[in-house]
C-alpha cells in the first residue's frame, strides 16, 4: 500500500501517522521528493482500510498494492486446491468435474431418469434445486426437504454425490446431512450471514458469481468462507448482467485465466444460466472446457417443455450425452482429461 502526503505536509502530522502506521504492524518506506511524500508500506496490509486514510486532510491519495483477499490468494498460497465432494475431486490437474441434473427437482421420476441419463454420459456430480430463488413468488419455490430426500435417493441408486442451492441459514443442518456440495447462488453470493455459517462447516461449497459483482468482490466472498473456516471452495462463474439481450447473461470467459492466476481455488462454468438457452448451452460448453474450466455444471432435463423451471435452457438427455462426447475430445487438447 502506498501512502501520498500532499506537499508541505508538517512533520508533527507525518510522524503522528507513521507511528499509528507502525501500530499497525507494518513496515514503512518512506521517500521525499520535491513536492509529495510517499510511505510505503510493506507487510500484512488486508486488514487496513486503506481508504480511510485519506479521511486526512495531508493525505493526498492511498493506492493499494495488494489484493485485499489473503487465504484465496495464490500469492500466499502457490499450490492449486483440490476440493473433495463425497470422493470426486475437482481442482488442479485432477480429470474435469461435470455435474449435471434438473434446476429443480420435480419428482422421483424425474430425478431419477435424469440421474440415471447424466450419469451413464460421464456425469460425476447430481444437481438439483430443492429451494428455489425465483424471480416472482408465484413461480415454482422447489420442493424443500422432499426434494433433498429425492437426491439422497438418487445418490443411493446411482453413486453420484449431490449439489444443491442453500438459501436460509436455517437450513444449514439439513443440508449438512443430506448434500456432498452445498450451493451459495449468484443472488446469495453477498449473504455475509450465509457465509459466516458456511464457513463453520467443513462442507465443500460451489460458490456462483453473483450477476453484478466484480471478480474481486467474488474472491472476497470466498475469503469470508476461508477465513471461518471453511477451505474447501469451487467457484463458479455463471454468466453476468451486462446489455446485451440476446443471451440471458453474458459469460465472462475470461474469468478463467483471471482466476487461475489469482487464487489457488478451482473454478467452474455454469453455461445454462450463462446462456438461458439450451441451443447455446454446447458452445459455451465447450469453449469453457477449451479456456480450462475445472468442471462444469449444466442443467438437464427429461421433458425440457414441461420443466417447473429453466426449460428453455436445459439439455434433454440426449443433447448432453452429446455434448460429453464433444467435452471429452476436447479436454485431451489442454492437457485435461473428462
Ligand atoms: C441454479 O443453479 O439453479 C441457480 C438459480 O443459479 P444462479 O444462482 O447462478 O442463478
Ligand atoms: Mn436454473
Amino acid at each position: 500500500m502506498i501512502i501520498t502526503l500532499r506537499p508541505h505536509t508538517n512533520t508533527k502530522d507525518k510522524e503522528e501517522l507513521k507511528a499509528r502506521l507502525l501500530s499497525l504492524g507494518v513496515v514503512i518506506h518512506e521517500s521525499t521528493g520535491e513536492n509529495y511524500t510517499i510511505l510505503g508500506l510493506v507487510g500484512d496490509t488486508t486488514g487496513i482500510d486503506a481508504r480511510s486514510f485519506e479521511a486526512l486532510p495531508y493525505v493526498d491519495h492511498v493506492t493499494r498494492i495488494g489484493a485485499p483477499y489473503k487465504l484465496v490468494n495464490r500469492l500466499f498460497h502457490p499450490q492449486d486446491t483440490i476440493v473433495d465432494v463425497a470422493g470426486v475431486k475437482v481442482g488442479a490437474s485432477e480429470p474435469m468435474v461435470i455435474m449435471a441434473g434438473p434446476c429443480a427437482v420435480e419428482d422421483r421420476e424425474q430425478l431419477e431418469e435424469i440421474a440415471q441419463g447424466v450419469k451413464q454420459a460421464g456425469a460425476r456430480i447430481l444437481r438439483g434445486g430443492a429451494y428455489k430463488p425465483r424471480t416472482s413468488p408465484y413461480s415454482f419455490q422447489g420442493l424443500g426437504e422432499e426434494a433433498l430426500d429425492l437426491l439422497v435417493q438418487a445418490k443411493q441408486i446411482t453413486g453420484l454425490p449431490v449439489v444443491s442451492e442453500l438459501m436460509d441459514e436455517n437450513q444449514l443442518e439439513l443440508f449438512e446431512e443430506k448434500v456432498d456440495l452445498i450451493q451459495i447462488g449468484a443472488r446469495n453470493m453477498q449473504n455475509y450471514a450465509l457465509l459466516k455459517a458456511l464457513g463453520q462447516t467443513k462442507k465443500p461449497v460451489l460458490l456462483k458469481r453473483g450477476f453484478a459483482n466484480t471478480i474481486e468482490e467474488w474472491l472476497m466472498a470466498a475469503e469470508y468462507l476461508a477465513s471461518y473456516g471453511n477451505p474447501n471452495i469451487i467457484l463458479c462463474e455463471r454468466g453476468i448482467r451486462t446489455f446485451e439481450s440476446a443471451t440471458r447473461n453474458t459469460l465472462d470467459l475470461a474469468v478463467i485465466p483471471i482466476i487461475k492466476k489469482r487464487s489457488h481455488l478451482p473454478i467452474i462454468i455454469d453455461p445454462s444460466h450463462a446462456t438461458g438457452d439450451w441451443e447455446l448451452v454446447e458452445s459455451a460448453a465447450l469453449a469453457a472446457t477449451a479456456a480450462g474450466a475445472d468442471g462444469l455444471i449444466i442443467e438437464v432435463h427429461n421433458h425440457p417443455e414441461k420443466a417447473k423451471s429453466d426449460g428453455a435452457q436445459s439439455l434433454k438427455i440426449d443433447n448432453f450425452t452429446l455434448l460429453m462426447e464433444k467435452c471429452k475430445a476436447i479436454a485431451p487438447v489442454v492437457g485435461r482429461r473428462l
